[in-house]
């Protein structure tokens, strides 16, 4: 929905993140790079921006259980699978 809003492109992006420059075919530096630069703007034509945005990026709110059911997926996916506390989760 935050992609529709933005002007991103729908599907099959490279630069899918309204808020960094993250480069999700960049699969080597998956969970290895922390910091991408932010995205300074959203220009049609440049990095998946297919139109104009509807509304300005800072007026958007993240869903905060969405953003800790992703943080929890990437902890689980970063624990030992050998250790008891993953065989117990
Ligand atoms: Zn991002």
């Amino acid at each position: 929905m935050i992609a529709l809003l933005l002007g991103l492109q729908q599907g099959f992006t490279k630069y899918c993140c309204f808020i960094c420059e993250w480069d999700s075919r960049a699969r080597s530096l998956r969970y290895s790079r922390k910091d991408w630069p932010a995205r300074k703007f959203l220009d049609p034509g440049i990095m998946n921006v297919e139109n104009q945005p509807l509304v300005e990026p800072s007026t958007i709110l993240l869903p905060s259980m969405h953003l800790k059911l992703g943080l929890m997926k990437n902890f689980v996916k970063g624990m030992n699978q050998g250790e008891d506390a993953f065989t117990y989760l």
